[in-house]
């Protein structure tokens, strides 16, 4: 089962993540601090295996290059729905999504997402940046909470992690 790491960087305190399993890491949203990221892929077991971004925004991206020249780790770019990357004996398969940019990806593992700017506590990520849609918003918002189980842990792209069943009391709504 792959174990996460979440490391806040950069001015927006960005959530970098560490998915790591059997000595191999991938290494997902390196927006800032490269230094810090390689400490905390140093204390972790294993190589670093590829690198990737939840979406094109600099505070999510920025370092993914540094961070892939430093540890050998492949950038993945253009994944495709339904993908899988396999990270040790971990399966973690990419839902393309759409509402804050127009390529968000979502990376979901055995009981968890990381979902970017896509959902917080009480509502969602930002819509009204270049590449946003409030519908398109909504119809994400509607396949993630037909396809997340209630226990399913959110690691979003800001902030302290919760779960799917307290995101929906948060955001009745939605
Ligand atoms: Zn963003």
């Amino acid at each position: 089962m792959a174990k996460v790491k979440r490391v806040p960087v950069g001015a927006l305190k960005t959530n970098c993540y560490l998915l790591f399993d059997k000595g191999e890491i991938m290494v997902i949203d390196p927006g800032g601090e490269s230094k810090t990221i390689l400490r905390e892929i140093e204390k972790t077991e294993g190589g670093v295996k590829y690198v990737t971004s939840t979406h094109p925004h600099f505070d999510h991206n920025l370092k993914e290059k540094k961070i892939a020249k430093e540890t050998g780790g492949k950038i993945l770019e253009s994944l495709k729905e339904g993908e899988e990357i396999k990270i040790g004996e971990s399966k973690i398969r990419v839902l393309k999504m759409s509402g804050h940019t127009k390529e968000d990806n979502c990376f979901l593992g055995n009981s968890f997402i990381i979902s970017g700017d896509i959902l917080f506590p009480g509502g969602h990520g930002r819509t009204d940046l270049p590449g946003g849609s409030k519908k398109e918003m909504e119809r994400t918002l509607k396949r993630l909470k037909k396809e997340l189980s209630d226990s399913t842990v959110v690691y979003p792209g800001h902030g302290e992690p919760f779960t799917m069943k307290e995101w929906k009391a948060s955001f009745p709504e939605g």
